[in-house]
């Protein structure tokens, strides 16, 4: 079921990117298997998909014990500084920077284990109080910021969590703001940032991200089913 599922989503990103005029290649369908199961994300590997999306630090870190290690880990979560140290080296993308701070510890924990850590910007295109992710006026000096001081990240794009609206044509012009930001860093050319990846659209709204230029989707949801938070974590 859960395969179906997935396809199913795999469709949908087909239809739209042909809507928009995109190739379907240019869009990661990423699993988002939190609070779900391993044998749920082996049931997906063993049919060939490798990116999966997890929140919690803990919970990814677990799963990655236990799943197979070619599994491209993406980091979706709010990351705290104290936890970066366990996750630098096992997530393939880090989508939750929207800090300074973070970005520095990111960067030294990189040093310590001699690698360059891939990251994106979480903008909060909607600016509501109750999410992370900076305004989107800050996102251009945190990138100058982090481009000038930093070696052991590299910035690859942004990321953001649309509002959660009844209609997702609501959530259009987030996504559009977001792609055109991206144009506007890559045109300003700082220190050779190139901004690639928009991480952006979710179960509810996926379409229409791809429509605006997601190379990014994080499927939950539409991929595995509801989420029952009152069992296990
Ligand atoms: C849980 C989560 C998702 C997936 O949400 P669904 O609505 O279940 O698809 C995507 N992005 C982030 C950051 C999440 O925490």
């Amino acid at each position: 079921m859960v395969y179906e599922n997935y396809q199913k989503v795999q469709e949908n990103i087909a239809a739209a990117c042909q809507k928009a005029g995109r190739s379907p290649e240019e869009v990661t369908l990423i699993a988002v298997s939190k609070t779900k199961p391993e044998e749920m994300i082996q049931e997906l590997y063993d049919k060939g998909v490798r990116a999966f999306g997890e929140n919690k630090v803990q919970e990814m870190t677990e799963k990655y014990e236990h799943l197979p290690e070619d599994i491209q880990w993406h980091l979706i979560g709010h990351l705290q500084r104290n936890k970066v140290k366990y996750v630098v080296d096992k997530a393939v993308l880090i989508h939750s920077v929207d800090s300074m701070r973070l970005a520095e510890t990111i960067d030294s924990e990189a040093a310590k284990k001699n690698m360059v850590a891939d990251i994106l910007i979480e903008v909060n295109v909607a600016e509501e109080a109750s999410k992370f992710g900076i305004g989107t006026s800050e996102v251009i000096p945190l990138i100058e910021q982090i481009s000038s001081t930093l070696h052991h990240v590299r910035i690859c794009g942004l990321m953001t969590i649309a509002p959660y609206v009844s209609n997702p044509e609501e959530n259009r012009g987030i996504f559009r703001l977001l792609q055109k930001l991206s144009v506007d860093i890559n045109d300003k050319n700082i220190n050779n940032v190139t901004v690639d990846v928009l991480s952006m659209g979710m179960s509810n709204d996926y379409e229409v991200a791809v429509e605006e230029g997601a190379t990014m989707v994080r499927v939950g949801t539409g991929i595995f089913g509801e989420r029952n938070y009152n069992i296990a974590r």
